[in-house]
């Protein structure tokens, strides 16, 4: 087959930002058929496959990228699902320049091939060409499917992949893509796997955090389903911690518990006037957005519509808060970020969406303190001016205050996006469960917790990380049970 030895990727069809930046649609709309098969075919297929020792989850990468080519995308999914069930969600949110893409060969001498866009496109395809097609989704939509808040019992479902049921109980906490990859994998092995979730929708940050414009909800639904069509059970509004303990969950009969609960707890700055009406946490305000659906008209937990918005700090939640609160109708949107534009995290594709929107990015600037108008809300951010000095151990350079250089930001909210860590619930309510000093749970490569049959992955062990990492450990996690299970009963 003849190679396609362009330098550059297909590009990927977006709305026009000047469009898209008014509503909460798709921003990428997908490659076609004839774009994916050209970009498939800029795949050298390397012997070593330098890109599938980049992935977290080893998705065979040059054999799910020829059958692309040959135009065989049910082919693709096969291969894809054999390391991954979540491929139309990584394909949108993996930061694949990080990761399979950064070991492309094709990246030397030019783009390397798009991976992650041909995921998104080979799981798009097939779910909307499955039997299952008179329920196919439409991505460009924002309805989202409900999740009952009752518990629910699922059909059994003829699936060559799931083994019978072994009747053997195992506990999951949380429904993110730590859990629910855990949940999965657990699943086919037979197990009867209860996902309980302390949010009344499963799917953790897919669903609460990450906006509609980036990922679907559909999408994440549709994965939900299919779990419970597995045999898995979900109970919403359970909070481990509260409703039930760890230790509880062992004596109503579960065998091994794994804990997903992931990194929601907010940090703030603790400057003078974070308190004031105006400053939201960013997991606040995209959970008001995001899973309460504050953009439509009448939704029960409104939010204040800011004209001049500060999100302060540099990573993709921060990306994510500024381009919603741009979509909310805000005039002016500004980045406050203390380091340059080389050293933001969030990753190179959003940033540059957000700038096509409109954001603007206050690079090199800190905010002091948040000063408050004549009724008492946010009406200013006091910044100073920041530059780079000696690399800190990130190996980044850290910022440094530039004495005498304060100057007042006018805005009425702020929205405070500098990173999160685990809630304190579970592990102060399980005695004996280790934690290290930043809150996250200790746990061994296999996800093994120093409390005998807990295991754990995801943000909750890491801190505040990837999609594609958090459902690795939950891959990890649910082989380290079964054995964990099985030893037990040889004994
Ligand atoms: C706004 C935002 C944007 C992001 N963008 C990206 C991106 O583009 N790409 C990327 O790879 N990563 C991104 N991330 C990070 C990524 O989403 C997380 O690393 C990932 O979701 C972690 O998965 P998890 O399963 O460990 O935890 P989570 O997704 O946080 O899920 C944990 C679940 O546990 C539930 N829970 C918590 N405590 C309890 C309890 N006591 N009882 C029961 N349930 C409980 C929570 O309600 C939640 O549903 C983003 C994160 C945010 C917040």
């Amino acid at each position: 087959m003849e190679k396609n030895m362009s330098n550059k990727k297909c590009p990927m069809p977006c709305q026009e930002p000047n469009v898209r930046n008014k509503n909460f649609f798709e921003v990428a709309l997908g490659y076609t058929e004839e774009m994916a098969i050209e970009e498939a075919k800029r795949c050298l297929n390397c012997k070593n496959m330098p890109c599938k020792a980049h992935c977290p989850v080893n998705i065979e990468i040059p054999a799910f990228i020829a059958k692309v080519a040959e135009g065989d995308f049910f082919g693709a999914n096969e291969v894809l699902q054999r390391s991954t069930s979540l491929a139309a969600i990584c394909g949108r949110v993996c930061p694949q320049e990080t990761q399979c893409e950064s070991a492309c060969v094709r990246g030397i001498k030019g783009e390397s091939v798009g991976i992650g866009r041909l995921e998104r496109f080979v799981a798009d395809y097939c779910r909307e060409h499955s039997n299952a097609s008179s329920d196919s989704i439409k991505t460009n939509k924002t309805e989202n499917t409900e999740i009952k808040t009752e518990e629910i019992k699922t059909e059994e479902v003829k699936n060559e992949e799931v083994k019978p049921g072994n009747g053997i109980k195992v506990a999951v906490v949380g429904s993110g893509p730590a859990g629910l990859t855990c949940a999965g994998d657990l699943a086919k092995m037979g197990y009867s796997v209860t996902v309980f979730e302390a949010l009344h929708k499963a799917g953790g940050v897919l669903i609460y955090g990450i906006p509609e414009f980036r990922l679907p909800k559909d999408i994440v639904s549709k994965e939900i389903e299919k779990l419970k069509k597995m045999g898995v059970t979900i109970k919403t509004d359970m909070v481990i911690g509260k409703v039930l303990t760890i230790d509880s969950l062992f004596e109503n009969g579960y065998k091994a518990v794994f804990i997903g609960s992931g990194a929601g707890l907010p940090r703030f700055m603790n400057i003078k006037g974070e308190n004031l009406p105006g400053v939201y946490s960013a997991n606040e305000y995209l959970t008001r957005i995001n899973l309460m659906k504050a953009y439509e008209e009448n939704c029960k937990t409104p939010i204040a519509h800011g004209k001049n918005i500060a999100v302060v700090g540099g990573g993709n939640v921060a990306m994510d808060a500024a381009r919603c609160a741009k979509r909310m109708g805000a005039e002016n949107v500004y980045i406050v970020y203390r380091r340059s534009l080389n050293e933001l995290p969030a990753r190179k594709e959003e940033v540059e969406h957000a700038m096509e929107e409109g954001i603007e990015f206050k690079l090199l600037n800190n905010p002091v303190e948040i000063i408050a108008d004549e009724n008492g809300n946010v009406g200013k951010m006091r910044c100073i001016k920041m530059e780079l000095g000696e690399p800190d151990a990130s190996g980044r350079r850290s910022p440094v205050e530039i004495k005498g250089s304060e100057f007042d930001l006018d805005v009425d909210t702020v929205i405070m996006s500098i990173g999160t860590s685990p809630n304190p619930l579970i592990r102060s309510t399980t005695p004996g469960l280790e934690t290290n000093r930043r809150g996250c749970l200790v746990a061994d490569e296999n996800g093994k917790t120093s409390r005998e049959g807990v295991f754990a992955g995801g943000d909750a062990v890491t801190g505040a990380a990837t999609v594609i990492l958090a459902m690795g450990a939950g891959k990890t996690a649910a082989k380290a049970i079964d054995e964990y299970i099985k030893s037990k009963s040889e004994k």
